[in-house]
């Protein structure tokens, strides 16, 4: 039996970097600090898992590796504007390798930001964003803001490892040095956490955000989005009041009507509370390493998504190039998904179009888009399967371990086949 430790779990962007997994005759037999999302991915790591497929009569047949990697080689060589997506569950070199071989057959390359928190890095990009890492939250936060996410459900264990109960360096009584306060359009499980629960109206969220910081600014304010002016007042006096103050904020702000936006005057607000005090706003990242697909994209081609290389050269531009509406408009010929599953998040017509056009996966499990693809290639579960480096939601890098052998490629060697064959 081997017990290893400080393992990176490879599920959300919270990246715990304190489990433990026992190994016994190759085989991972239990966990120890892994919330139940990360405990059962890493046991039934087995389970559901792709072979080499090909569509042959309209039906996936399994075929020997070589071959599988040869039709998909075939399709992305003569594909004229294809599309390479996904990323977000994958290691920072297969990243790398994707990018390279976007550059090498002229395709459009984009991550699964385009559909998150694309709208976070325009807004970021448009009047710049005041960060910290989770460790300055743990040390230092007395007001923790949740604001359209649900982090009790969605990233488990981050109120206890970093924003709510743990003791830290200036919050040595933990969840008592801390005022949490939730803003969602409905109550949910994160607002049992909070100390105020604000319900603000769907789609309203900029206006709220506007008017507290109208508030900040010592204004008169009136009722906005569903929220008395008494509350706003009192959230804008404990934002002010505070030593340490986070916005965490999801995709109830990104995906919201304001998109972009809202973001933008959810930074602005932080730059005026910076005027009273230390505040700062950081997005909830789902993927365990989508923010690398970002921080990849970014030093390699100097934008964070949505990337074509048809010109030779890297063009930016979301919504032109971002793989949703590629796809919505028909315009690419072939694409090649990788750690992601487009066909469950993307709009029916996006996904028809990937349908009707030929689709290479690559992917540890079944998905639902390799259910319509013409070449899917197994890879191995990064993290569990494979080493390789991941950034958390604030941007730092982990590596991730390998634990279990497998008979499967990682992403990594598959892509440096496919641009060897391509070569070739
Ligand atoms: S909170 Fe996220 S990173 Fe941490 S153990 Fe759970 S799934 Fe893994």
């Amino acid at each position: 039996m081997t017990v290893y430790k400080n393992v990176v779990c490879p599920f959300c962007g919270c990246l715990c970097d304190d489990l433990e997994v026992v190994v016994e005759e190759g085989r991972i037999t239990d966990t120890k600090n892994a919330c139940a999302v990360s405990r059962s991915k890493f046991l039934n790591h087995a389970k559901d898992r792709a072979k080499p497929y090909l569509r042959k009569n309209g039906q996936l047949t399994e075929v020997a590796l070589g071959e599988a990697l040869e039709r998909a080689v075939g399709i992305l060589k003569r594909a004229d504007f294809p599309l390479i997506y996904g990323l977000s569950s994958t290691e920072t070199d297969a990243q790398r390798l994707a990018i390279e071989l976007a550059e090498m057959i002229g395709a459009s390359i984009d991550n699964t930001s385009s559909v998150c928190h694309g709208p976070t890095i325009l807004a970021a990009q448009d009047c710049g964003a005041v960060k910290c890492t989770l460790g300055e939250v743990k040390n230092r936060a007395d007001l923790v803001i949740f604001w359209g996410c649900n982090p009790a459900e969605a990233h488990i264990r981050h109120p206890t490892r970093y924003s709510v109960t743990p003791k830290g360096l200036f919050t040595q009584e933990g969840k008592k040095n801390r005022t949490i306060v939730h803003v969602d359009v409905r109550e949910t499980k994160t607002s049992r956490m909070a100390d105020l629960f604000v319900k603000v109206k769907p789609g309203r969220d900029y206006e709220l955000l506007s008017t507290l910081r109208t508030a900040v600014k010592g204004y008169e304010v009136g009722d906005v989005a569903g929220v008395p002016s008494k509350t706003i007042r009192e959230l804008a006096e404990k934002m002010k009041e505070c030593k340490f103050g986070v916005i965490y904020f999801g995709l109830g702000l990104t995906m919201s009507s304001g998109r972009h936006m809202n973001v933008d005057v959810a930074l602005r607000l932080v730059r005026d509370l910076n005027d009273h005090t230390k505040f700062t706003i950081n997005p909830m990242r789902g993927h365990f390493n989508v923010t690398g697909a970002n921080d990849v994209m970014t030093w390699t081609t100097g934008y964070p998504y949505s990337v074509n290389f048809s010109r030779g050269y890297p063009n930016y531009n979301p919504g032109e190039f971002s793989a949703v509406d590629l796809l919505a408009r028909g315009e690419c010929d072939a694409a090649l998904v990788i750690a992601s599953d487009p066909v469950a998040h993307f709009s029916a017509q996006a996904s028809k179009h990937l349908a009707r056009i030929p689709t290479i996966v690559i992917d540890p499990k079944i998905s639902a888009t390799s259910l319509l693809a013409e070449v899917v290639i197994p890879s191995a579960l990064v993290g569990i399967e494979c080493d390789g480096t991941a950034y958390r939601m604030d941007g730092v890098p982990l590596r991730l371990k390998k634990v279990v052998d497998s008979d499967f490629l990682p992403d990594r060697e598959i892509l440096e086949k496919i641009i060897e064959g391509l070569r070739a």
